[in-house]
């Protein structure tokens, strides 16, 4: 696999979807997103296939929107056929869907084998039973792992999503939830803290005041923790927070909630901030100059989201720092103050960090 990869995305809505997750506005969207016909996804295909250099990057076909595998099986076919014949004439490498764990038995993971599929995202949201019943996804911890288990006898790598957030969910309960993920090590995670849409029944719960979404701040600090325990476990986390594209889809219509289009860095610098945190206050610095040699490519996380981190320094220790450019660091950082120099190894940082979540659970 070339080391870089462009994603080619069809959005499949969930036409005639029989559930009613209380965060989803499919129902009300349905009548006006149709499906896409296989000569508008070959048009899709074929235009993007335009604006990427196919010798610098591996190419992901990949349909998102709905459920796939619960949408009817000649369905699924035609579109998988027509992934599967874009990869087998190499100009695509990798097909890609995402779907509910709880359709995933024996027979559609080998029609998913079938057609070559090389990766699926299971929206998992929360492994707690409340919280899933709440959301009205009526699924359990057993029917993931069957989910897992079905994936891994024919050799289809994995993702997950999950929802911190949702209405009923605690703290406590999305780390269980990560807690609970751990040993099924997915390849590849999407945290996507909770929003209020329009046209959803959480809309309602909200307007009620039965439901109040994470503030921006809750939904960082969780949503790092998510960070730090699936990285551990080697898990890829390929997206923290709603893009900013995933966002127009629904247009006008986000009503509430810690939506943030620097989300993902957000939570990254919060990780800066309690490393740079422990450092001073073991050391007990403060009034002081610092120089902080990173890479250039991590100044922004380090200083948080407007300064935010530089901020908090200044704020709370009299600390201003100058950053020193040192391009043979990776994530790490140096601190030298006179004739001092303190090493921070983010990883581990998060080795401790998963160790000390791990024994307040
Ligand atoms: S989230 Fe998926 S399963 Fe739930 S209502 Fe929406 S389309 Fe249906």
């Amino acid at each position: 696999m070339k080391n870089r990869t462009k994603v080619i995305s069809i959005f499949i809505p969930h036409e005639g979807c029989p559930h009613d997750c209380v965060f989803c506005n499919q129902k009300k969207i349905s009548g006006s997103i149709k499906s896409p016909s296989i000569e508008e996804i070959r048009d899709i295909i074929e235009a993007s296939l335009l604006t990427i250099d196919r010798s610098k990057y591996s190419i992901i076909l990949a349909f998102y929107g709905g459920s796939f595998t619960a949408i009817p099986q000649t369905k699924q076919k035609m579109y998988l056929e027509i992934a599967r014949e874009y990869k087998h004439n190499n100009k695509i490498q990798y097909i890609r869907l995402s779907t509910r764990p709880d359709y995933m038995d024996e027979n559609q993971v080998n029609l998913l084998k079938e057609y070559k599929v090389d990766h699926v995202e299971l929206g998992i949201q929360s492994t707690n039973p409340a919280v899933l019943n709440c959301a009205k996804r009526y699924y359990s911890m057993k029917d993931i792992q069957i989910a897992v288990k079905n994936l891994m006898r024919v050799q289809i790598d994995y993702g997950f999503q999950i929802m911190p957030g949702l209405p009923k969910d605690t703290k406590d309960k999305f780390i269980k939830t990560c807690i609970d993920l751990l040993p099924l090590k997915p390849s590849t995670l999407r945290i996507y803290p909770t929003v209020v849409i329009e046209g959803t029944e959480m809309k309602e719960m909200f307007d009620e005041g039965l439901y109040k979404p994470l503030s921006l701040e809750e939904a960082v600090e969780w949503t790092m923790i998510g960070y730090i325990l699936f990285k551990q476990v080697g898990t890829d986390i390929i997206r923290m927070g709603l893009h900013a594209s995933e966002s127009l889809l629904y247009e006008d219509n986000m009503i509430a909630g810690p939506f943030h289009s620097a989300f993902g860095e957000m939570v990254e610098s919060r990780i800066y901030w309690y490393m740079l945190k422990e450092l001073v206050e073991e050391h007990d610095l403060q009034n002081i100059q610092i120089h902080i040699k990173a890479n250039p490519k991590d100044f922004s996380k380090i200083s948080g989201n407007k300064g935010e981190n530089r901020k908090k320094l200044e704020n709370e220790y009299n600390i201003k720092y100058k950053f020193l450019e040192d391009r043979s660091l990776i994530e790490d950082i140096i601190i030298e103050h006179e004739d001092k120099s303190y090493f921070l190894n983010k990883k581990e940082f998060c080795d401790k960090m998963y160790s000390w979540i791990k024994c307040i659970i």
